[in-house]
């Protein structure tokens, strides 16, 4: 059918009717009393979201932005930081604080690799860092972080940590609070299911203590005029309302849902999607877990190459899936199920690759991938 369209990507991703709806709403001038009781609602939905009593600050940027602004604000020319990296989010990190002027400490894992608390609190005890950078989802391998012991081992050494949440605030349960992450940073355009266009930071007391004595320059994103601006209900600069209201309406829709049945959701999600591409023979590149519930990355036969793959789904069948990043863009793919994704999103997808894939000569499996995700959805995998 002409124009019908599936975005399966882990971000942008789909965004709900009630959503669209607010952001097509007249536009409220961001002074005005409208505004301020949206941007005070939204901010105490998105507390909720995170777990904390720590202001959320809000900026009109993508998600780098907020990486941006927590570099700016927390480190100083020759600081020593420690940035985890087992992908593309986490080398981000490393070269933003690198551009700083960071005395940058890598702990680098290959793409697809789990980081481990024991080698952080390792690195760490040879050499101390300031502020530990963390990425909770890496969405260019799938992998999910365990947050929870990554910033116990780091806080162990008194290191600040941020934690990148991009894509995972909403669809993997995060405590900023509970787990003692001092700087939590988002976007609006994956788990939180609005259209990009928004970031934002949570700042402990301690970040903020930090923020306050750091000298490095910075304007836009200087934390301290959000925090000014927020005692007056506003903002420093003009936000984008039409994306707060969009916003707003997609945290009450998440917190209709509850977070914990979201997690629950996602997690199915992603066992359903994983067990789908398996049964047809497909080898996943992302573990094959149930923390893994953000987006999962396969990889293809030998036959088949994942650019054309991507590119025939697009142009065959109107699905949106992502490629691979880097070395791995001719053999990955990858399918992203975070936000407003139910399980028919998942067999969708599953259908139009073996369709694909099947065209293209490889060796799969026909006829049994969506019944295999159908029951993996309904119930968790036993262990044989
Ligand atoms: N961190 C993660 C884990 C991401 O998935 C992304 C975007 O894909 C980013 C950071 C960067 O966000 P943005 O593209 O909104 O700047």
């Amino acid at each position: 059918m002409a124009g019908k369209r599936y975005l399966f990507t882990p971000g942008p991703t789909p965004v709900p009717p009630e959503v669209l709806a607010a952001t097509a709403e007249p536009v409220l001038h961001h002074r005005g009393p409208d505004f301020k009781a949206l941007l005070a609602e939204t901010l105490e939905q998105l507390r909720q979201v995170c777990r904390t009593e720590n202001d959320v600050l809000l900026f009109t940027a993508s998600g780098t932005g907020a990486f941006e602004s927590a570099v700016a604000n927390l480190l100083a020319p020759g600081d020593r930081v420690l940035a985890v990296s087992q992908g593309e989010f986490g080398e981000r990190w490393q070269k933003l604080a690198t551009a700083y002027g960071a005395e940058v400490i890598p702990l680098a894992y290959e793409w697809g690799e789990t980081p481990r608390a024991e080698d952080l609190a390792a690195a760490l005890a040879e050499t101390p860092a300031d502020v530990v950078f963390l990425v909770h989802s890496e969405t260019s391998t799938g992998v999910v972080a365990d947050i929870q012991s990554l910033t116990a081992a780091a806080k162990e050494t008194g290191a600040l940590v941020v934690v990148d949440a991009v894509s995972s605030l909403g669809a993997v349960p995060l405590e900023a609070d509970a787990w003692g992450v001092d700087v939590v940073v988002s976007g609006t355009q994956k788990a939180l299911m609005s259209p990009p266009g928004l970031a934002l930071a949570t700042v402990s007391a301690a970040a903020w203590d930090r923020a306050e004595r750091v000298t490095t320059p910075r304007f836009y994103f200087d934390w301290r005029r959000y925090r000014k601006a927020l005692d007056a209900g506003s903002t420093p600069f003009t936000p984008a309302v039409a994306t707060v209201a969009g916003l707003n309406a997609a945290l009450t829709l998440i917190l209709q849902e509850g977070l914990e049945n979201a997690f629950a959701r996602h997690a199915a999600l992603g066992r359903a999607c994983r067990e789908g591409a398996k049964a047809m023979g497909l080898e996943l590149f992302s573990p094959d877990e149930e923390r893994s519930a953000v987006v999962t990355a396969i990889l293809t036969p030998e036959e088949a190459n994942a650019k054309e793959l991507v590119l025939a789904l697009r142009e065959r069948h109107g699905i949106t899936v992502a490629g691979g990043h880097g070395d791995m863009a001719t053999r990955l793919f990858r399918i992203g199920h975070i936000g407003w994704f139910d399980v028919f999103d998942i067999t969708t997808a599953l259908a139009a690759v073996e369709l694909v894939l099947a065209d293209m000569g490889a060796p799969i499996e026909r006829g049994v991938a969506v019944t295999r995700a159908l029951e993996a959805y309904a119930a968790p995998v036993t262990a044989a």
